[in-house]
């Protein structure tokens, strides 16, 4: 899989994100092409966009973001797409897998998005005690991921429909 170098406004190099990515971060103006393969171009309805070796942020992000991500209720909605963990549907909630009464803490793989509801009928209960099923394992977001999520930009936007990508070359 072709990865794209990402380089913070300072060029100093942050971190490698999928060629999707990369072209998400152009498209949306968040980054520009420093480097790009020759003659591979990405061919959308009114660009031709050439496929990125090396981007760069247009707005400086501060370094402690390549590394970890720091947790927050906002990054795990965003990290699980705003989709309840328990049924699928629209999440608006953060739920606790431990409750922060059986010691649970506020990190990525205790948390999980979830719908009002759900939360509301889990309580302060394990989802065992409560007999409810995890439909996805919660992860800690990757430095690539981390990143995407300070500039605001996540998987979960996808590109437009009209964008297609080059075969791998
Ligand atoms: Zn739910």
């Amino acid at each position: 899989m072709r990865e794209t170098l990402v380089l913070n406004a300072s060029f100093e190099p942050l971190s490698t994100v999928s060629l999707r990515r990369a072209v998400v971060l152009v498209m949306r103006d968040k980054a520009v092409v420093e480097q790009a393969h020759s003659g591979l171009l990405v061919r959308a309805a009114q660009v031709e966009l050439p496929v990125p070796q090396v981007i760069r942020l247009r707005r400086y992000v501060r370094v402690p973001f390549r590394q970890r991500a720091p947790w927050s209720r906002r990054g795990v909605l965003v990290r699980d797409r705003h989709r309840c963990a328990y049924c699928g549907r629209r999440a608006t909630t953060v739920d606790h897998i431990v409750p922060r009464s059986h010691g649970g803490g506020d990190t990525w793989l205790n948390t999980v998005a979830a719908c009002a509801a759900d939360n509301h009928r889990k309580a302060a209960r394990t989802p065992g005690q409560a007999g409810m099923k995890l439909l996805v394992k919660p992860f800690e977001p990757t430095p690539a991921d981390a990143l995407l999520l300070a500039l605001g930009l996540t998987e979960g936007e996808s590109l437009p429909e009209w964008l297609t990508l080059p075969a791998t070359a």
